[in-house]
């Protein structure tokens, strides 16, 4: 059986929060052990342009965005591993920490797993996944090609997706279940001025049609009940994000919508030595930089608990 490694601080999760984390507590000689997870990078590796991490004027890629961190990490003394935690346990000193490379143990631990897509959780949605539906459009818009394609949702990502996928389909409509969206404006009259979006407004679907492929969707409005069928290849969903606790139920104070609950102003968890940042904790700004400032703040907080 291989030895129990044990580390200061454990960074869970390596997207620009867990990253930038890994950052501050690697030049605050802490030697983090930063577990990155099954989407290295996080969500940021799905997108495409990122125009508004500051820094960058004419933009940058996503990916590259995220490369860029992890060189900087490992430019310090800290070490990153592709593996996935299963298990943690808080309930005791040091903290445990399992994953499918190794058991760890750790005086603190910082949570910074994220967000995943959100979807609607019908059986047809779950059989037809990746047979032409999708949940993110960066990803697999270029199949679309002068295909007719859905975006469900009415919120930044939905718009920002159907203007993106018009790149590839030649119509994309958005169907969203009321009639004014949560989206910011800029996104709006973006998508309205192109002539390949179409609206579907107090739509939601119902089902989605299709036995190997994805071949429509059966929409239901949400004023009157009334069904109707529509013909497309493809439906992206773009209904938001469920923060990734699962791990972390029963052991930390989670939220009615799971989000870990941190102390207000900081990143202290209701376990002390427990630090969570990122999107994981945070319900109201899910920006790149928002992320990046809390895993700064989340490596500041760790490290003032180990001089204690
Ligand atoms: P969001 O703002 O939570 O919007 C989710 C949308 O999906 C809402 O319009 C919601 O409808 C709808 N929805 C939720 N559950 C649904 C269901 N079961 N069936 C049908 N519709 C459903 O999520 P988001 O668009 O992913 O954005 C998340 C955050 O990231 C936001 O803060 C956003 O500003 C930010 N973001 C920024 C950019 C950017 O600046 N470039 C790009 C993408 C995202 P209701 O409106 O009726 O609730």
């Amino acid at each position: 059986m291989s030895e129990t490694k044990h580390y200061k601080v454990i960074i869970i999760g390596s997207g620009p929060a867990g990253l930038t984390a890994g950052i501050y507590a690697a030049r605050a000689e802490l030697n983090p052990l930063v577990l990155e997870g099954n989407q290295p990078g996080g969500q940021l590796t799905i997108t495409t342009e990122v125009e508004n991490f500051p820094g960058f004027p004419e933009g940058i890629m996503g990916p590259q965005l995220m490369e860029d961190m992890r060189t900087q990490v490992n430019k310090f003394d800290a070490e990153t591993r592709f593996e996935a935690v299963s298990k943690v346990d808080f309930s005791k000193r040091p903290f445990t920490v399992e994953s499918d490379g190794g058991t760890y143990t750790a005086d603190s631990v910082i949570i910074a797993t994220g967000a995943s897509a959100r979807l609607l959780g019908i059986e047809s949605e779950t059989r037809l996944m990746g047979k032409g539906v999708s949940a993110c459009a960066t990803c697999d818009g270029f199949f679309y090609k002068n295909k007719e394609v859905l975006v469900v949702g009415g919120g930044d990502s939905a718009l920002e997706e159907a203007t993106f996928l018009t790149k590839f389909a030649s119509k994309v409509t958005v169907v969203h279940r009321r009639d004014e969206f949560r989206a910011s404006k800029i996104m709006i009259d973006k998508a309205k001025k192109n002539p390949k979006v179409e609206f579907a407004y107090n739509k939601v679907i119902d089902e989605v049609l299709g036995d190997e492929f994805v071949t429509g969707a059966r929409l239901k409005d949400t004023q009157t009940g009334e069904l109707t069928e529509v013909t497309v290849d493809g439906i992206f969903m773009a209904i938001g994000h469920n923060p990734n606790t699962e791990l972390f139920k029963g052991q930390l104070d989670l939220d009615e919508n799971g989000y870990i609950n941190t102390i207000p102003g900081g990143t202290k968890t209701n376990v002390e030595g427990v630090f969570a940042c990122g999107d994981v904790q945070d319900t109201i700004y899910k920006q790149a930089v928002t992320a990046a400032g809390s895993g700064c703040m989340a490596a500041l907080d760790a490290e003032s608990f180990l001089e204690g």
